[in-house]
Formats: C-alpha cells, structure tokens, sequence
C-alpha cells in the first residue's frame, strides 16, 4: 500500500456535528475525520455514474475488504499523548527563543517513561509526583495537556481551529418569512482568523493509504471534492484539497525501528538511573513498548464487547503474533461517543463507544524481534472497528515520549 498526503484548506466555515442537537447549540469536532472525506469521494463518484465499476468497488469495500483507508486529517501533524503534561498556571509549549511574547509558558512535556519505572521499581520512600519542569515555578503544578500539534524548525507549536458561532433561521415556504421554532446556531470551524503572525487560513493534514494500483484513480477523485461537512446548501463546508503520493509501507516500517530502538534505550538508561535509589536487587530492564491511538478507535473484546482498554489477548489477535510474555503494563485512556451519518444509506450510522485519540497502552515482552513486522503493519492498517473511516490509527512508541523527557 502506499500513502496518499491530503492537505484540506477552508473556503468557508466548515460543520463536522456528530449528532443532532438537543437544544438550541450544535457542536462541531474540531477535525476532519475519515469518514467524511470517504463519504465525499464516494458521493463524487456515484454522481459520476461509477457505482458499478471494479474501481469504485474495491475502493470503498462493496463485497469485499475495502482497498483505501481514509486517515483523519487534524489541524497538525501530531496528538499529544495522554501522559503528556503541562504547567497549571502557564500552560503552552515553549515560545521560540527570542521570539516576543505576551505570555508565559513554561513548556509541555511527557511523564509516561518516569511514571513507568516509578511504578515497576517502586524505589523505598519514594512516589512519582509530575511537578512543572521550569526552575522557580511555585507551586508548580502540572495538568494534563492535550490537542494537536506540530513542528517546526526551532520549536513546537499547539494547534487548534478556533470555532464560532453562526445563528440561522428556517423559512417558512409558504410565507417566505422567519418560521417559529427554527431559530439554530451551528457551531463552526472558522476558516480564517488573526493570529500574532497575521492572518491565518485552516489547514487539515491527513492521509489515505490505498493499494499502489488504485492510487491513480483516488489522487484524480480526491481535488475534485468541493464540500465537506453538513450545511453545504446554507454557504458552509466549502473546501479545496491536495494530494501528493508519500512513503511506501515499507519505508514507513524501517522508522518504526528506529523509534522502538530509541526508545528502548531511553527506558533503559531511566530504568538503570532509578534502579540506584532502590536497596534490593532490581530486575533486569524488560522490553517496552507502547500503542498510542493517533485516533479515535472502536475496540471490542472478544468481537463484540465494547471497551476501552487495549489488551494483550487483543493485540496478538490483531497482529496475528503469539507471544505468551506480552502482557499489558499500564493504559492511559478515555472514552467518548461517536455517531455520523451513512450518505449512501441515507440513514444515521449507530453510536458507538470510542476509546479517545492520545489515549496509550504499555506492553511489556520477552523479546520484540518478532513484533517488529507485525506493528509496522499495524501502523497501517490500524486496529478495531471501522478502520477505513479512520477509526483506530495507532502509532508504537510516539516519539513525544522521547522528545518529552526534556520540555519543548
Ligand atoms: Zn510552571
């Protein structure tokens, strides 16, 4: 398979509402998902009378496995991990230096590693407490940090899509006039704004990974899409999008190596640093490692329980590896709810329990050589429940919980 690179840019305020309003507000997620963009280039090639073609069947999985996966595509390149933290009282990744400022923040950075070997050493009279990693910060303490964000040359930078607020009013037909008790205020994505460095246009970078002979056909389909999103008959969901071919899996799969075997060492010189606060003889360092979701993710425990924790039973099922001395250390999760709706069927799609993006699961094994092929795979084809609409994208030992042991 190989990976498609799409850049989505707003035209116009965009609605991504999940389900229909209880009362008078409609919040909208805060990132294009999958299946949205599945759905529009699925309607594009039905009006253009393709439904029958092996193309369109393959693509999107009419009788068989479907041959695309359509990635989220987020406001940057990254999510933060659960285990991510920052400064109670000046939250934020660190300004670049010698850049003016108007606030403080004392930086992000990422506790999973301390925690982990805190907790396995257990080290006599001694308790992990996070505290903010900025010299002379009183009280210091530390809060969950989380989001989207990405790198640049010198430094990190949280992004996010300011939303606002649009009020409409429903027509009567008849009178031509305001219609009682159709008064709504969808909630919006803005499609521009004012930031410190000027004006700023929304961007959303995400990926498709189709098989290498239908890239072609979707590189064509997918700049052809116009609107994304509910609302495009009211001016809302205007969009232009790009595509590039990027990394084969293959290439994708040596960089896996290298980020286990980094992170394989910073365990170990962390393990060996603690290790020599404890008394008793410590156990040699095991092997690590750790799924991070890079989205929202529907598992189910043997088939059809919904849960939320990845288990190992579940990871060697969906890696097809078995390995009696994996087990799962530590998960950091949480939960949300995610509904939408089938353009096709022209009906809603069910409400399933989703275990949340940056949510993270510590493995722990007797040897990693043979889950080496297995979890580049995995990155690709993603683990759960409605993989192609951009359901369960996974990420082994995101590189933040390197990078993190120093803030950024
Ligand atoms: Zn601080």
């Amino acid at each position: 398979m190989i990976q498609l690179h799409v850049t989505i840019t707003a035209l116009s305020p965009l609605c991504f509402s999940e389900r229909r309003p209880g009362g008078q507000f409609r919040f909208s997620i805060d990132y294009v998902s999958g299946a949205v963009l599945r759905g529009a280039a699925a309607a594009l090639m039905l009006r253009a009378g393709e439904e029958q073609t092996p193309t369109f069947r393959r693509l999107f999985g009419v009788g068989q496995a479907p041959a695309a996966l359509f990635r989220c595509a987020y406001p940057g390149d990254a999510v933060l991990p659960h285990t991510a933290m920052s400064c109670k009282d000046y939250p934020g990744f660190l300004p670049s230096p010698g850049a003016e400022s108007s606030e403080a923040r004392h930086g992000v950075f990422d506790t999973l590693i301390d925690r982990l070997c805190f907790e396995q050493l257990q080290p006599p009279g001694l308790l992990y407490m996070p505290r903010c990693l900025e010299d002379h910060c009183d009280p210091g303490r530390a809060e969950a940090s989380t989001g989207f964000y990405q790198r640049d040359a010198t430094r990190y930078q949280s992004r996010s899509m300011p939303q606002r607020l649009l009020t409409r009013v429903g027509l009567n037909r008849q009178r031509m006039a305001a219609e009682d008790a159709l008064l709504y205020s969808p909630m919006v994505l803005s499609e521009a704004w004012w930031s410190d460095q000027g004006s700023e246009q929304a961007h959303f970078v995400g990926s498709v990974w189709v098989d290498d002979d239908l890239a072609p056909a979707l590189r064509t389909t997918l700049p052809q899409i116009t609107h994304l999103g509910s609302g495009a008959a009211r001016g809302l969901g205007q969009v232009q999008i790009a595509c590039e071919t990027g990394p084969s899996s293959y290439a994708e799969s040596a960089r896996l190596q290298a980020r286990l075997c980094a992170f394989k060492t910073m365990v170990r010189s962390r393990w060996q640093e603690i290790a020599t606060l404890c008394e008793a003889t410590v156990p040699p360092c095991p092997y690590i490692f750790t799924i991070n979701l890079r989205s929202d993710a529907i598992l189910k425990e043997y088939g059809w329980l919904s849960t939320t924790v990845l288990t190992a039973e579940m990871l060697q099922v969906a890696t097809g590896v078995t390995d009696p001395s994996l087990c799962l250390l530590r998960s950091y999760s949480s939960y949300d709810y995610r509904g939408g709706w089938h353009t096709a069927q022209r009906l809603p799609k069910d409400t399933a329990l989703v275990t949340r993006l940056g949510s993270v699961f510590v493995f722990q094994t007797a040897d990693l050589t043979p889950w080496y092929a297995p979890l580049a795979a995995l990155e690709v084809s993603g683990i759960g429940e409605r993989t192609a609409e951009g359901f369960g994208e996974v990420r082994v030992c995101d590189n933040f919980h390197i990078v993190g042991r120093t803030r950024q």
